[in-house]
C-alpha cells in the first residue's frame, strides 16, 4: 500500500479483508475503493487462501490436510480436535499445554460460562472445547534426522509468511471458526525446520497475532536445534513458546539420528536456550522420540536428568512413529513407562504425547505428501548410522 502511494489504513483494511472476513477476491474487498482494487488487479495482485486438496480423518478426529499454494507445490497440516477433561491428568501435551497457557491469561475456570450464546463457537457446538493446528514452514526439509519421513523429501522450498498463515486460515474456514469464541493453539511442528525459514516463520507469527488474533501464547515452535536461530528468537519481542527437538541423551547418539548435531552440539544448544527470556508461566519443552534400543534406556534418563538440571523445562516423550523405509523400532512400552518415572522422580516434569491420528499417517514425523507416498518408488531408503 506504501508503494502505491496510499495511507497505512489501507493495509489494516486489507489485512481485515484477508485475514478476518477470508475474502478470497480482490472484488469482493469493498472497502477498497474500486480503482484501487482496480489498480491491484493490473499490477498482477491475486488473493486467495490455499486450496485444501485433500482431507483424511482419523478415528481419533485428528484430520490431516493436503493443502495446494499458488504455485501448485503442496504442504501437510493437522487438525487435532479435543474434548475437554478427557485428556485431563493423563499427561497429554494437550492438557498440560492448554494449563500453562491458561494460567499465562490468568483465566483457570475454562468452562464458566462467560460468553453469551450468540458467541459460542464451532467447536464447542461439537462438544469440544479447544483444537490445536500443526503448521508446515517449508515444503520438505533438508535437516535429514534419521527417523523422520518429512527428511526423505529433501527440500524443495520455503513457505512463504504468508503461506504459513494461509494454511491456519483455510483451517479455520473449514470448520467455521470463530476467533475469540473458539480456543486454537498453533504448534509449529509439520513439515520443515521453522528456524531454517525465520525471518518469514517470525512475519507469520506476527500476522497470525494480529490480523487473525490468535495469541501467541497459545503457539509453540519446534525446533531441530539451529543455534544462531535460537539466539534471534530471544530477543524477539512478539515469540511462540519454545520446544527444542532434543531426542538424545548426548552428542555421540544424537549425532547418529540428527547428522545436524555436528554443527551445533547439544552444550551449544541448551546455552542459547538460557538466554530466553521465559515468562512466569512459561517452560522450555524438550521434546524426546524414544527409538527402541537407541536412546530409551535408563542410562539416558539419567543424561537427560543431568543435561536439563536447574532449567525451567518440561520433556514430551514421543513413541517414534514408523514409517516406511526407516529401520529403527518403537520402544517397549515398559521402557517408556521407566524413562517417564526416572525423569518425574528426578525432577523433570515428563508427559507421553499421545500419538493422534496415526491411522492417516498425520502423526509427529509422518507427514509427507499423500501424493508421493502413494506413488511407487518414490522412497528412498536410507539406513539409518545405528542399524
Ligand atoms: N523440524 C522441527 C519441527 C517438526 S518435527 C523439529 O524437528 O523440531 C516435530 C517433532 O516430531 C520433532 O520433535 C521430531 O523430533 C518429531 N518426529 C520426527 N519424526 C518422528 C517420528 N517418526 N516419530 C515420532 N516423532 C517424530
Ligand atoms: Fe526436519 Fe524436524 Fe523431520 Fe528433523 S524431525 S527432518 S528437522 S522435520
Amino acid at each position: 500500500m506504501a508503494r502505491l502511494g496510499q495511507k497505512p489504513y489501507r493495509a489494516t483494511q486489507l489485512h481485515e479483508a484477508l485475514y478476518r472476513q477470508r475474502l478470497t477476491s480482490l472484488d469482493q474487498i469493498t472497502t477498497l475503493p474500486q480503482p484501487l482494487r482496480e489498480t491491484l488487479a493490473a499490477e498482477g495482485y491475486i488473493i486467495g487462501l490455499p486450496e485444501i486438496l485433500q482431507t483424511a480423518r482419523s478415528i481419533d478426529g485428528t484430520e490431516r490436510y493436503l493443502i495446494r499454494m499458488a504455485d501448485g507445490e503442496t504442504v501437510e497440516t493437522v487438525w487435532m480436535p479435543d474434548g475437554d477433561g478427557g485428556e485431563r491428568g493423563d499427561g497429554s501435551e494437550a492438557a498440560a499445554e492448554e494449563e500453562a497457557s491458561e494460567g499465562l491469561e490468568g483465566n483457570t475456570q475454562p468452562s464458566a460460562p462467560r460468553k453469551d450464546l450468540r458467541n459460542v463457537g464451532a467447536l464447542e457446538r461439537n462438544g469440544y472445547t479447544r483444537a490445536t493446528i500443526c503448521i508446515s514452514s517449508q515444503i520438505g526439509c533438508a535437516v535429514n534426522c534419521q527417523f523422520c519421513l518429512t527428511a526423505k523429501l529433501g527440500i524443495k522450498r520455503n513457505l512463504t509468511a504468508g503461506e504459513i498463515a494461509g494454511q491456519v486460515v483455510a483451517v479455520l474456514s473449514r470448520h467455521g471458526v470463530k476467533i475469540g469464541a473458539d480456543r486454537i493453539n498453533l504448534v509449529f511442528m509439520g513439515m520443515g525446520e521453522p528456524f531454517l525459514n525465520y525471518d518469514q516463520f517470525i512475519a507469520s507469527v506476527h500476522l497470525l497475532v494480529k490480523p487473525i488474533g490468535i495469541p501467541e501464547s497459545r503457539m509453540t515452535v519446534s525446533t531441530s536445534g539451529i543455534e544462531p536461530s535460537i539466539r534471534r528468537f530471544a530477543n524477539e519481542p512478539l515469540r511462540p513458546k519454545l520446544a527444542l527437538s532434543l531426542n538424545a541423551s548426548n552428542d555421540q547418539v544424537r549425532e547418529q539420528i540428527m547428522p545436524i548435531t555436528r554443527k551445533w552440539n547439544i552444550a551449544s544448544l541448551l546455552d542459547a536456550i538460557k538466554t530466553l527470556p521465559l515468562g512466569k508461566r512459561e517452560w522450555v519443552t524438550f521434546e524426546y522420540v524414544l527409538l527402541g534400543g537407541i536412546n530409551d534406556q535408563p542410562q539416558h534418563a539419567r543424561e537427560v536428568l543431568d543435561l536439563l538440571s536447574g532449567m525451567k523445562a518440561k520433556v514430551n516423550l514421543i513413541v517414534w512413529n514408523p514409517g516406511p523405509g526407516i529401520a529403527y523400532n518403537q520402544p517397549k512400552p515398559e521402557d517408556v513407562a521407566v524413562f517417564q518415572k526416572m525423569l518425574i522422580d528426578g525432577g523433570m516434569p515428563t508427559y507421553i504425547r499421545r500419538p493422534r491420528g496415526r491411522d492417516i499417517y498425520a502423526a509427529c514425523g509422518q507427514l509427507k505428501r499423500t501424493v508421493e507416498t502413494t506413488s511407487p518408488g518414490s522412497l528412498v531408503s536410507i539406513a539409518p548410522a545405528t542399524a
